[in-house]
């Protein structure tokens, strides 16, 4: 039987090309970092529409001169900034999907808001995540550019405008990422530039991240005198009955992979609470719980295991205590990215670009790392490497950095894996 040709089997005269590329980059490192500090300081907080279509326009600008064709891709339905999208044909074929996000968690009213130097780092408002994950891409697309190897790739790069929250209705769902599934259908592999992550001596990415989605329990029992509880005629009470879910939820739910948080927890008379998790209960000591509601949340990594787990839950909040009834709804987030074959492949091929590089061996990163991201929405449509971005600690914080070696370090591995993927 013969082997399959390893796809790392490049003719030598595409490899010799490299050292090439690995020098564009360095040459890059600069313009790499004015880049980072003109992208951080333009504020693009999910719900500021007008500073993500901002920050859209100037890295529009950035794709446009490397001879991309450009569109914003309006979210208004959904209440939020727009997608850029910029397509580069090449020489045809299935392009390469790179992917990342425009907005950060930082409003205008953070008091985070500026780009600041801290001698080998930066600190800034998405500095990490993932505006030095888009500055990584640029800097890769710039240094193919000036070695003259830009042209002949088929890339399509989608930058959304909301993967800090994605704008939903129920009406239109999944209307902000169907234009991402649209192109990831049409891709050979997907590429996602958020943070990546250091190891000791090595480097991880990502070739699976879970999957989440909210639930909520709403309990009900009979209002009645205390001293009557757990009789026949007036049973457990609201509170009783929610109890036993959750702590039911705790005892018999946990396998590898999965995790489902109880995150709120309300409880008496009469209970109220809104979407945000404003929530309001009252209740006496002398009264048999009428309501209760608790909300959480499901982290699963493949999707048959999303669908036992939700159906394990329900056949738990079907068991009611005495006088008492519970229903269970979910809320969809984001589906889950499994570690296929087709993603270890992907990291295969970024481990040895990496090598090339002189930058070390990649390793992949435990999914219980990881959080959902765009990439969830769609690993179920074309093989997908995350990490790509650059290195920073502290996301989603006030302080929030990068460590700025790591821009032009990814870049390197991200232009090789370009080259090789688009050739
Ligand atoms: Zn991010």
């Amino acid at each position: 039987m013969r082997l399959p040709i390893l796809a790392l089997a490049l003719p030598l005269a595409l490899v010799a090309q490299e050292p090439a590329i690995l020098a564009a980059v360095d040459r890059q490192a600069a313009p790499a970092l004015t880049l980072l500090e003109s992208l951080v300081n333009q504020n693009s907080g999910t719900f500021h529409h007008a500073g993500v279509r901002a920050m859209a326009e100037l890295t529009r600008t950035e794709f446009d001169a490397l001879g991309f064709t450009t569109r914003l891709l309006p979210m208004d339905a959904v209440n939020r900034g727009p997608h850029l999208i910029a397509e580069h044909k090449g020489n045809g074929g299935k392009p390469i999907l790179l992917i990342g996000h425009l907005d950060t968690v930082f409003e205008p009213a953070s008091p985070f808001q500026k780009f600041e130097r801290k001698g080998p780092g930066a600190t800034g408002p998405g500095v990490a995540d993932m505006k030095g994950g888009i500055v990584v891409l640029l800097t890769a697309l710039r240094a193919l550019h000036a070695a003259g190897h830009l042209a002949p790739l088929p890339l399509t790069v989608m930058l959304t405008g909301d993967e800090e929250e994605p704008g939903r209705r129920p009406d239109l769902p999944n209307h902000s990422r169907l234009e991402m599934v649209r192109l990831a259908k049409l891709s050979r592999a997907a590429l996602s530039f958020e943070g990546g992550i250091k190891g000791l001596g090595f480097d991880y990415a990502t070739t699976a991240r879970r999957g989440y989605l909210g639930w909520e329990v709403r309990s009900t029992g009979k209002a009645g005198h205390s001293g009557q509880v757990f009789t026949e005629s007036s049973g457990y009470g609201a509170i009783y009955e929610i109890s036993r879910v959750i702590s039911t939820f705790e005892q018999t739910l946990k396998e590898p992979n999965l995790t489902f948080n109880a995150g709120l927890l309300l409880g008496g008379g009469a209970v109220q609470a809104d979407a945000d998790g404003k929530a309001t209960a009252d209740g006496k000591p002398n009264i048999i719980a009428a309501q209760a509601l608790a909300r959480g949340e499901v982290r699963a990594l493949e999707p048959a295991q999303v669908s036992r787990i939700k159906d394990r839950m329900y056949a738990i909040v079907a068991k009611s205590l005495p006088g008492t009834q519970s229903e269970i709804k979910f809320v969809d987030g984001a589906p889950p990215m499994p570690p296929t074959p087709g993603n270890r492949r992907l990291l295969a091929l970024y481990d040895d670009a990496s090598r090339t590089a002189g930058l070390g061996r990649i390793e992949e990163l435990d999914p219980m790392q990881r959080g959902a991201g765009d990439i969830s929405y769609i690993a179920a449509y074309v093989d997908c490497l995350d990490g790509l971005g650059a290195v920073g600690a502290g996301t989603h914080a006030v302080g929030e950095s990068v460590e700025l070696d790591s821009l032009t370090k990814q870049a390197k591995r991200a232009a090789l894996l370009i080259y090789r993927l688009g050739r």
